[in-house]
């Protein structure tokens, strides 16, 4: 049991950013602690899961470690170029845990201190209460017309890239009723055969994405202002800047990129 100290990865971040290890010429996370940071006062170390026999444990700072030949720290989003996918997961869900302790200290009912029970619970001592880690669902869609795909720009997105319609599901709703609302609501395109595609944690800060495929039936486009800056359908050979690879997105569009050869 003694030994995990020393052979564990170690998911640190401060704020958006996670610490990496530079090492024969490729970035991993960290798994010395020992030789890490010796001293780390009033920090809680939050348990996310094993991978390949390690435990992996993940902690906040309160202040960036300092760029050396050893280490360096980025955006997580950014990370996903530098490290093994499976190590990139398992630092999304860290992130999570970390953005789900920061945000239940206190019960919401009784609004004295949770205090945590198992690694992903916390209860309210007073009224019991039991709290979880909170995932919003979120729907994303490709829409085909013809040989094209719908493709936006939000203003959401950070970047100059096109991307798909995407939402969060509301109360009560069924996953291809919220597919159905957020591309009317965004663009006042009516589709049909919504057929689900695959779905995604999304750690930005704690969601799952779920993919879905639809076709174009009728409507012109009329973007909601607020949400989006543009829109339109283009062909294969006439593609914006897409998002990047981490993204169920791109997925989307890949796959059906396949499709068009
Ligand atoms: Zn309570």
């Amino acid at each position: 049991m003694t030994a995990n100290n020393s052979k564990s990865f170690w998911f640190i971040f401060y704020k958006d950013n996670i610490l990496l290890e530079k090492r024969n010429g490729k970035h991993t996370i960290p798994n010395e602690y020992d030789s890490l940071i010796p001293t780390l006062p009033n920090v809680i170390v939050h348990e996310v899961a094993s991978l390949d026999g390690i435990v992996c444990k993940t902690l906040s700072l309160d202040h960036p470690v300092e760029e050396s030949d050893q280490y360096v720290m980025m955006g997580l989003r950014a990370s996903y170029d530098y490290i093994e996918e499976k190590l990139y997961n398992m630092a999304g869900k860290a992130a999570e845990i970390l953005h789900w302790d920061k945000n239940s200290r206190y019960c919401p009912a009784c609004g004295i201190k949770t205090i945590q029970t198992t690694p992903i619970c916390k209860q309210c001592p007073q009224c019991k209460q039991e709290y979880y880690p909170a995932i919003a669902t979120a729907i994303i869609v490709l829409i085909r017309k013809d040989d094209s795909i719908l493709l936006v720009h939000a203003r959401n997105f950070r970047g100059t890239f096109h991307g798909l319609v995407a939402g969060f599901l509301e109360t009560g709703e069924t996953l291809e009723e919220c597919v159905k609302r957020e591309v009317m609501e965004e663009t006042g395109l009516t589709i049909n055969n919504i057929t689900y595609f695959g779905n995604q944690p999304w750690p930005y800060p704690s969601g799952l994405m779920v993919g879905f495929t639809a076709d174009y039936v009728s409507g012109e486009i009329k973007l909601q202002d607020e949400e989006l800056s543009s829109g339109a359908f283009y062909t294969k050979d006439n593609l914006p800047e897409l998002p990047r690879k981490l993204s169920m997105a791109r997925r989307l569009i890949d796959h059906w990129l396949e499709t068009q050869q």
